[in-house]
C-alpha cells in the first residue's frame, strides 16, 4: 500500500533490513488486509543498537540543552507539518478514527516540546556549606544514560513521545521498542527526528519479539534507564528484570478506572460526557472509565441515557468521516470482550446493548453496556480495554468509595458533584494517580501521568516525566 511506509529497523542513524530476514505482517484491523511487514531484530541488531545508544549517548549528553531543544524543535516542526498523513498511517494500523489520530499526532508535538523546554531548566542548586572549608556544593542532574523505551499500540505516538521526548530532553540516547502492531506511526516519529538532524546512535528503532528485545535490552550493560507502557504483568516481569541490574524503572500500567456518581450532579450531561469518554479508541486507553458507580437516585436515568447515546455511535473504519469509533487494534482483544460479557452475564448482570461482535471483515465490536453487575464477575476487577462499560447503583459513600478503592489498581478515576466540598472530601479519599474532578482530560504535557498501587511505577509527562531520566550528582568543592 502507498501510503504506509516502508517498515525498517533504524540504528546508528541508517534504516536496516532484519539481518535474519525474520519479518511479521502488519494486519489493518478495519479490514484484515496486510499493510506491511514489519522486520524483526534479533541478538546482533539489538546488541548493535545498544552500541550505537552508547556512542550517541556520549554525544548528546555532552551537546548542551539549548542546542538539544533545538533539534527537537526542528522535530516537533516536522510533526506537525506532517500530522495528516501521519495521522493516516496511524488509523490504517490501529483503527481510532482519522480526527483522533490527529489530534494524537498534534499532542505529541506539544508534549515533545515541553520536555524539551523544561529540559533547558534542569538548574539543579547550590547547596550553603557548615564549613569554611567547602565552598561550593553543587547537586546537579546528569543524564541516566541510555534508555530502553518500550510502548503499546493503543497510543502508538503519544506514548512514545513521553518516553523520547524525556529521554532526549535530559540528554540520554535510546534504543525504542515500539509494538509490532503499529510500527508505521512509531516509524514516522523517528523519521522526524533523523530528518530534524539528530546525531546517529542518539534514537536507535527496533522491532522483534517483545519478551525477547526486552530481556536481551535489560540484561546489557549498556542501558541504565528502561521505561515501559502496558500490562501490569509484563511490567511487573521487567521490573524484576531492571532489579538485577539496579537499573532506573518507570512503567505505565493499566487501570481500571471508577467514576462517582454523586447525588447531586447532572445525570444527563454526565453520561452524555461519560459516553465519549469511554468509547474514545474502543476503550483501549488505560484511564478509560469503566466502573461507573451511581448513587441509586440517578441510576435509572443515568443508565438511560448512556444506553441510548452508546447505541447511536457510528461505528467502522475510522477512515470514514463521522465515525466515532474504530475497531479493537487486535483481534485478541475481541476474544477476550466476549469471554468478559458471556462471565457477566453468567454471573448474573443485566447486558442493556452490544455485547458482540459486529459483522466482518474487520475487529469491531458493539459498544457494551453492562448494569448491576456483581462483584463476582471477572470484568468487576479485570480491567477490559476495549468498549465495555459496567453501570452500578449504590446508595451509601462509604461503600462506593470501598468499591473504587477495591482493586490493586490505581491509575485514574473521576468523580462528579456539583458540591465543592465533598469533591474535595472524596477526591482526597480516592486512591489513584490521576483523578478527574467534573472531567476526564486527566492527561496534559505539563501535568504528571502516573499511577499507584500496581498501575505503575514514577510517572510521565509533565517536570517528573523528565526527572526520571536524570540521576542526581552532588559534587563538593573543598579549599585544599
Ligand atoms: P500484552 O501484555 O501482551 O502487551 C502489551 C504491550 O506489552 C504490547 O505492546 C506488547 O508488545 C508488550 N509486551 C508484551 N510482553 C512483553 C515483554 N515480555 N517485554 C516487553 N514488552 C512486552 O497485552 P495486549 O493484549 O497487547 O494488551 C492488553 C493488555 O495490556 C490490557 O489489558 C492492558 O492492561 C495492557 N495495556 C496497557 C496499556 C497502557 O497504556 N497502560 C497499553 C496497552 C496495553
Amino acid at each position: 500500500m502507498s501510503d504506509y511506509p516502508q517498515l525498517a529497523l533504524y540504528i546508528d542513524g541508517a534504516w536496516h533490513g532484519s539481518a535474519g530476514g525474520a519479518s511479521r505482517p502488519v494486519i489493518n484491523p478495519a479490514d484484515e488486509s496486510v499493510l506491511g511487514h514489519v522486520p524483526l531484530a534479533g541478538d546482533q541488531e539489538l546488541d548493535f543498537a545498544v552500541e550505537a545508544a552508547q556512542r550517541g549517548f556520549a554525544i548528546w549528553k555532552s551537546t548542551s540543552a539549548c542546542v538539544r531543544h533545538e533539534i527537537i524543535s526542528r522535530a516537533t516542526r516536522l510533526l506537525r507539518e506532517r500530522a495528516e498523513a501521519i495521522a493516516h498511517v496511524m488509523t490504517l494500523e490501529q483503527g481510532k478514527p482519522l480526527s483522533e489520530s490527529k489530534r494524537e499526532v498534534l499532542l505529541s508535538a506539544d508534549i515533545i516540546d515541553f520536555l524539551a523546554e523544561e529540559g533547558k531548566r534542569s538548574y539543579g542548586r547550590v547547596v550553603p556549606s557548615r564549613s569554611n572549608a567547602v565552598f561550593a556544593q553543587v547537586v546537579s542532574h546528569v543524564p541516566v544514560g541510555p534508555a530502553a523505551l518500550l510502548t503499546p499500540w493503543n497510543f502508538p505516538m503519544n506514548l512514545p513521545a513521553r518516553k523520547v521526548g524525556a529521554a532526549l530532553a535530559a540528554g540520554c540516547s535510546a534504543v525504542f521498542k515500539p509494538a509490532e502492531e503499529t510500527p508505521g506511526t512509531a516509524t514516522e516519529l523517528v523519521r522526524t527526528f533523523h530528518d530534524a538532524g539528530l546525531p546517529p546512535g542518539v534514537l536507535n528503532l527496533v522491532f522483534g519479539e517483545p519478551a525477547r528485545v526486552s530481556s536481551r535490552l535489560i540484561a546489557s550493560d549498556g542501558i541504565r534507564k528502561v521505561s515501559f507502557t502496558g500490562s501490569i504483568p509484563v511490567g511487573k516481569h521487567l521490573g524484576e528484570l531492571c532489579a538485577r541490574g539496579v537499573k532506573r524503572y518507570t512503567a505505565e500500567l493499566g487501570g481500571h478506572a471508577p467514576v462517582l456518581v454523586l447525588q447531586d450532579a447532572d445525570p444527563t450531561h454526565i453520561a452524555r460526557l461519560s459516553v465519549s469518554a469511554k468509547f474514545r479508541n474502543a476503550g483501549q486507553v488505560c484511564a478509560s472509565p469503566t466502573r461507573f458507580l451511581v448513587h441509586a437516585s440517578l441510576f435509572e436515568s443515568f443508565l438511560s441515557v448512556f444506553c441510548e447515546t452508546a447505541r447511536k455511535l457510528r461505528i467502522g473504519s475510522g477512515l470514514v468521516p463521522g465515525v466515532d469509533m474504530g475497531p479493537l487494534t487486535h483481534v485478541r482483544r475481541i476474544g477476550e470482550m466476549q469471554a468478559l460479557v458471556e462471565d457477566a452475564i453468567s454471573c448474573g448482570a443485566t447486558l442493556m446493548c452490544g455485547g458482540v461482535r459486529l459483522p466482518g471483515p474487520g475487529y469491531f465490536f458493539a459498544p457494551t453496556v453492562l448494569a448491576n453487575v456483581p462483584p463476582s464477575a471477572r470484568i468487576m476487577h479485570q480491567e477490559p480495554f476495549g468498549p465495555i462499560a459496567v453501570i452500578n447503583a449504590w446508595t451509601e459513600l462509604d461503600d462506593a468509595l470501598a468499591q473504587a478503592n477495591g482493586l490493586p489498581y490505581g491509575l485514574a478515576a473521576y468523580l462528579f458533584t456539583r458540591d465543592v466540598a465533598l469533591a474535595h472530601t472524596v477526591s482526597a479519599r480516592i486512591e489513584a494517580g490521576l483523578v478527574g474532578v467534573n472531567h476526564f482530560g486527566v492527561s496534559q504535557p505539563e501535568t504528571p501521568f502516573g499511577g499507584v498501587k500496581e498501575s505503575g511505577y514514577g510517572s510521565e509527562s509533565g517536570q517528573e516525566g523528565l526527572a526520571a531520566y536524570f540521576d542526581t550528582k552532588l559534587t563538593s568543592f573543598g579549599s585544599a
